[in-house]
């Protein structure tokens, strides 16, 4: 049965690349997916699925069901675009202007929809439902993952698997990890309230660009001195604002970062901690503050067994030169929330081409993947799907 789905993959594969482009062609912003849940859910009712749109929002599922009984396998894409304005040369560079796949997340739908169409082909011998669970807005919190499963889309499902592709890991090459692959990433917003005035006065004044450059430098001493070491954390000031005239102290400055973090106590810990330091900092200066911390999506820690499973299913797949064991990364990836309810993984496709002479990290205007990973993506969570249902798990 694998060397059929694999067969049939190969045949869909220039399907599959003429789906990627054509999403990447026309991104839209996270919550805004209109048109793409659209395209989506057409493709699923040609292919005879049952479908449901408006899952949590945009979110669009497709159930296949087997003709054989057993368990039920989700698989998960998410199809958000980021605002950024892109600046690669492609032919199927995106035509709206300041929206762009530059996630990938183009082709982890077109791996799902090219997967989907082989494993309808494979029905008559499927023990089992697959569950295809399309979702957007991964790109931005609160995300679309939350409020789909709050809209039943783990609804009995036994297990849940998905991928995503890495740009900066070399195509052919599969990473995995059980446990904690990453971060819960939180937002905090400080405003400091001094007091205005001349610039050349100082003395009447509370100046917000001198406490708020000292902020910065105290904030660093929270991981390098309240943490313990071997907890894994970042906390990043990411920006700084206090525009004035060249004569004019600043009154207010406000300071945004983002906080990552893997423990629930280290979370808490750093949310304390930063209050601290804020307060202290304006009270030796004589300043006022406002504080407000925004927890992001949970870290996305992987279930041990499912993990192992498809790592050493992996290792046969046809196109996989390597599966590996990778380290956490400190990016967040709200899949996080389906693992809190169902057992599974998330695994990275390397997609970054050899011979390209740069290649350009996830977020960025020049970002761009090779294609030839959307089929070892599908060939690999089609082979996850085919042995869970059909009982070798
Ligand atoms: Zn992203
Ligand atoms: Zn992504």
């Amino acid at each position: 049965m694998l060397e059929k789905l694999y067969e049939l993959l190969d045949e869909f594969n220039d399907e599959i690349i003429s789906i990627r482009r054509h999403l990447h062609q026309n991104p839209e912003l996270s919550f805004e997916e209109v048109e793409t849940a659209k395209y989506i859910a057409n493709y699923h009712r040609e292919l005879g699925h049952d479908v449901k749109t408006g899952v949590g929002g945009n979110g669009v599922l497709a159930f296949l069901k087997g003709d054989k009984p057993g368990p039920t396998v989700a698989l998960r894409a998410d199809f958000d675009a980021l605002p950024l304005q892109e600046e690669t040369n492609v032919p199927f560079k995106s035509s709206v202007d300041g929206v762009m796949h530059a996630c990938g997340h183009d082709g982890h739908t077109a791996t799902l929809l090219g997967l989907a169409k082989a494993l309808n082909r494979l029905k008559d011998d499927l023990a089992g439902t697959v569950v295809f669970v399309h979702q957007h807005a991964e790109e931005l919190p609160p995300g679309g993952a939350k409020a789909m499963i709050e809209d039943g889309c783990l609804e009995g499902v036994d297990v849940i698997f998905a991928t995503h592709l890495q740009a900066n890991v070399p195509v052919g090459k599969i990473q995995y990890r059980s446990g904690a692959i990453q971060a819960a990433p939180d937002r905090f917003d400080i405003k400091i309230q001094g007091k205005g005035g001349h610039g050349a006065q100082p003395h009447e004044t509370r100046d917000s660009i001198v406490i708020g450059g000292q902020l910065i430098g105290n904030l660093q001493q929270i991981v390098s001195r309240r943490l313990n070491p071997l907890d894994l954390a970042v906390v990043s000031v990411c920006s700084f604002e206090a525009k004035n005239p060249y004569n004019i102290i600043a009154d207010t400055a406000k300071l945004t970062g983002t906080v990552r973090t893997f423990k629930e106590n280290v979370r808490q810990a750093i949310e304390k901690e930063i209050e601290q330091v804020v307060k202290g900092t304006c009270l030796v200066s004589g300043a006022d503050y406002s504080y407000e911390y925004t927890r992001g999506y949970p870290p996305t820690v992987n279930h041990q067994e499912e993990t192992e499973f498809v790592a050493e299913l992996a290792k046969s797949v046809p196109g996989v030169a390597s599966v590996e064991e990778c380290e956490p990364i400190m990016g967040g990836e709200d899949f996080a929330y389906y693992l809190q309810h169902v057992k599974g993984t998330i695994f990275y496709t390397g997609a970054e081409n050899p011979n390209w002479e740069q290649s350009y990290p996830h977020h960025h205007p020049k970002f761009d993947i090779d294609e030839k990973a959307l089929l070892i993506a599908a060939k690999v969570l089609g082979t996850a799907t085919i042995n869970y249902l059909n009982g070798t798990k």
